[in-house]
């Protein structure tokens, strides 16, 4: 029985794993949960498993969840000291990290400083403070397994070969639902546009990622710490079809891939259970009736972000925290009405622009270059409006 700890548990990960777990209740017990303000869901959830904590953002939600619940509530916390008692709870084995942005890196840091493995999901630990988050999973001995899609199928296709013996890794993107589109008509394109993912049913930040492939330039960055190889050996194959999840090529030109419908619970499950593959209630992948898979290379002009995660990757230090921090403030910018989607690019490189990349060697450094690029991504919306 392995007892699990669910950070951002009303989200699409979070209830794509608590499916798992529900449909596998023999291997899989809540210890707590967390969510951000969507408490109505978080209450259903509550009832259904059981948790022993739970924690809210605001300290006015945890009471009005306790009132709401009643005599059965469990013990509610809140603020960022709840959500790290519900990542540490000492009966916790391994916590699903899916809080949404860089406010995933706190908890995920303490679970790891005290000795969880983790299923990560929330892809800004890695983006934001890689290197400070690796050293500690090394230091403390934990595992920890990647549940970002492309992420996982590179872990697939490492087992049973030598990490020598990589060439390098091809992530495979879709494209999303503007590959196609002309670059002139993308002025114009809405947040619901750009909302509607072609294969993937996602939160909304990722998925106006996956639109600009901002979303890509994150996975590159998380592929560069999960595995520890340099930009130059991480490639990007645009792949509409998103069946391929990505491959590792071999220094004798095999190219090892691992395919499956576009369904998160494949590799959720697999970071839950590994080594062991549980039987997931999905319909097959059908190739026969697909017929074609198809690849083509990312034009860097139309996926301006893109290029932006590799030059920051490169820059390295604090510059993929602050690559991060203005990409979540675009895209609440852009959602919000007040940039366009082309603008997303451009005010992320000014921010950029203006940061003096230094190396990181804590996490409070991590936090600060976090909220620096905060109000200098802010300021510049303020200054162009
Ligand atoms: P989502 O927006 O659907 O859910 C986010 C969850 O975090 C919710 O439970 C929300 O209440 C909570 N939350 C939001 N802000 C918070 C805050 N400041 N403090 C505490 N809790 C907060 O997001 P999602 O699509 O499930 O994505 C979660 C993470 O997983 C992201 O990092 C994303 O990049 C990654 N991911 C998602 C997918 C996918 O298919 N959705 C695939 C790969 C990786
Ligand atoms: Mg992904």
């Amino acid at each position: 029985m392995k007892q699990l700890a669910i950070l951002g548990s009303t989200g699409s990960i979070g209830v794509s794993t608590l499916d798992i777990v529900a449909a596998h209740p023999d291997r899989f017990r809540i210890v707590s949960l967390t969510a951000g303000r969507n408490l109505e869901l978080l209450q259903q959830q509550i009832r259904r498993f059981n948790p022993r904590l739970v924690a809210v953002l605001s300290p006015a939600d945890a009471d009005a969840l306790k009132r709401s619940l009643g005599a059965g509530a469990p013990e509610i916390v809140s603020g960022i000291e709840g959500l790290i008692a519900c990542a540490c709870h000492a009966d916790v084995d391994m916590v699903l990290s899916a809080i949404v942005g860089a406010a995933g890196l706190i908890p995920t840091m303490a679970a790891i400083e005290n000795g969880k493995d983790i299923a990560l999901a929330n892809k800004e630990t890695l983006v934001t403070a890689g290197s400070l988050v690796m050293a500690a999973v090394a230091r403390k001995g934990v595992r920890l397994f990647p549940v970002d899609s492309e992420h996982s199928a590179i872990f697939q296709s490492l087992e049973g070969h030598r990490r020598r013996d990589v060439r390098r890794l091809i992530l495979t993107a879709s494209g999303g639902p503007f590959r196609n589109r002309a670059l002139a008509e993308l002025q114009r394109v809405t947040p619901a546009e750009a909302l509607a993912h072609p294969n993937w049913s996602m939160g909304r930040k990722i998925s106006i990622d996956s639109a600009t492939m901002m979303n890509k330039g994150l996975e590159v960055i998380e592929a560069r710490w999960l595995f520890d190889l340099p930009a130059e050996q991480i490639s990007v194959h645009i792949h509409p079809q998103s069946i391929v999840h990505s491959m590792v090529e071999y220094l004798d030109g095999s190219v090892i891939a691992q395919l499956g419908i576009p369904d998160m619970k494949t590799p959720i499950a697999y970071a839950l259970s590994y080594p062991e593959r549980l039987p997931l209630d999905l319909p097959p992948l059908d190739l026969c009736r697909l017929g074609t898979l198809s690849f083509e290379m990312p034009d860097m002009q139309r996926f301006a972000c893109l290029a932006l995660a590799y030059d920051a990757l490169r820059e390295g230090g604090s510059a993929p925290a602050v690559l991060n921090a203005a990409n979540e403030v675009a895209v609440e910018a852009f959602l919000n009405g007040e940039i366009s989607f082309l603008n997303i690019p451009g005010l992320i490189r000014a921010t950029l622009d203006n940061h003096q990349a230094a190396p990181l060697e804590h996490i409070d450094e991590v936090l600060r270059a976090d909220r620096w690029a905060r109000t200098e991504a802010r300021r510049i919306i303020n200054k162009s409006v």
